[in-house]
């Protein structure tokens, strides 16, 4: 499945997060393989549509969709000189999907910063610095070939031209991410650039920053067009201990949060990746499923089995508003708002669906 990586300068909260993501016991009943990498958390996406959907459908269980977030160590200061670490850490880099970034927002005496100071502006140039010299090292290896293969070859002009956007985008000190409009990132793909993954940012605060909109609002122009997070990382470590709503309810309460910063992290970090769910219901199951954003009704189809995809006939489809306001599955087929769709269906978020399929 598809993958964040935490990546963060030492000291702003990325254990204290990673241990708060990997000690959501709740997932372990349903996704049991979700404990065995040790630097890999699986969060649930919260979805309060499986609870309703359990409920019209009499299901056993729900099993919401999840994302994953895998702890990439290493030291970030120098990484793209390449020694030792800094090695490792940008490969792991390069196997993520997209990069969650964790920057301290919060202010504790007690707690050093590296650079002696809060200012989420300058670490996040810090880091965005590193991989943006890796990128840099690799176009500078790639565009001598690409130029050479351009001369021979006319139709491979336009990659070269993108590589070379590209080249002029990291040397002035911007993440190819944040180019997407100037550069056409999927034509850079094989070249596995670090900076032009999708980018997350998590801003680890306290109750000040929390409740201060004026702030979230700079932070979050900031890190635009990615998307921001707000958490407390050591609030969402202490939600967990707590095993009754009551108190959960009261701590969140006392930060002035509506609810648990990972629930955003979970919903952030699933968009940030491109997916998107369909929901599926009956007595033994209400489940939510990942898809890409984008994907047709045969593909959904082999996210639950790969001879579902093959032997696909067609899509029963409803949306899951409409058969909410049905109020059941035949009151919102006599509403004619249960569609069939064929295989060129491009599926939309919240669709519910049956599959029809030959085995
Ligand atoms: P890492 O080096 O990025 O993994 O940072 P850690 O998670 O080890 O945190 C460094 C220190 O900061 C630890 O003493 C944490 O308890 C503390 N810390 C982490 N998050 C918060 C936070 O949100 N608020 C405060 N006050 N301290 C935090």
């Amino acid at each position: 499945s598809l993958t964040l990586g935490i990546v963060g300068l030492p000291n702003v909260g990325k254990s204290t997060l990673f241990n708060a993501l990997t000690r959501n016991d709740v997932l372990a009943a349903n996704y049991p393989f979700a404990t065995i990498e040790p630097n890999v958390g699986v969060v649930p996406l919260p979805d309060p549509r499986l609870d309703k959907l359990a409920e019209m459908f009499s299901s056993a269980k729900t099993v919401p969709a999840t994302v994953s977030f895998v702890d990439i160590a290493g030291i970030v200061k120098g990484a793209s000189e390449g020694a030792g670490l800094g090695n490792k850490f940008l490969a792991n880099i390069r196997e993520a999907n997209a990069i969650c970034q964790v920057i301290r927002v919060f202010d504790d005496p007690d707690v050093t910063h590296v650079d002696g100071r809060i200012d989420p502006m300058s670490d996040i140039e810090t880091i965005n610095t590193e991989l943006i010299l890796a990128d840099l090292q690799t176009l500078d290896k790639a565009l001598p070939r690409m130029e050479k293969e351009a001369r021979t070859k006319k139709e491979l002009r336009p990659a070269f031209e993108n590589a070379q956007r590209a080249k002029e985008v990291l040397d002035a000190g911007r993440t190819l991410f944040s180019a997407q409009k100037e550069v056409d990132l999927p034509g850079l793909r094989e070249l596995s650039l670090l900076t032009a993954k999708p980018f997350l940012y998590v801003f680890n605060a306290d109750e000040g920053v929390l409740t201060d909109e004026a702030k979230r609002a700079e932070l979050t122009k900031l890190v635009a067009p990615a998307d921001a997070v707000f958490l407390d990382a050591k609030v969402e470590a202490e939600l967990l201990e707590l095993d009754d709503e009551e108190s959960v309810r009261e701590l969140l309460e006392s930060v002035g949060q509506p609810e648990p910063g990972l629930y955003a992290l979970a919903r952030a970090g699933f968009h940030t990746l491109g997916l998107q769910t369909y929901l599926t219901a009956g007595p033994k199951e209400a489940r939510a499923w990942t898809i890409p954003q984008g994907a047709t009704a045969p593909q959904a189809a082999g996210v639950i089995h790969t001879d579902f995809e093959r032997g696909f006939i067609k899509a029963e489809v409803v949306s899951y508003d409409d058969l909410v306001e049905a109020g059941s599955m035949a009151a919102a087929r006599s509403a004619g708002k249960v569609r069939m769709e064929g295989k060129d269906y491009v599926m939309s978020d919240g669709d519910v669906v049956e599959f029809r399929f030959n085995v």
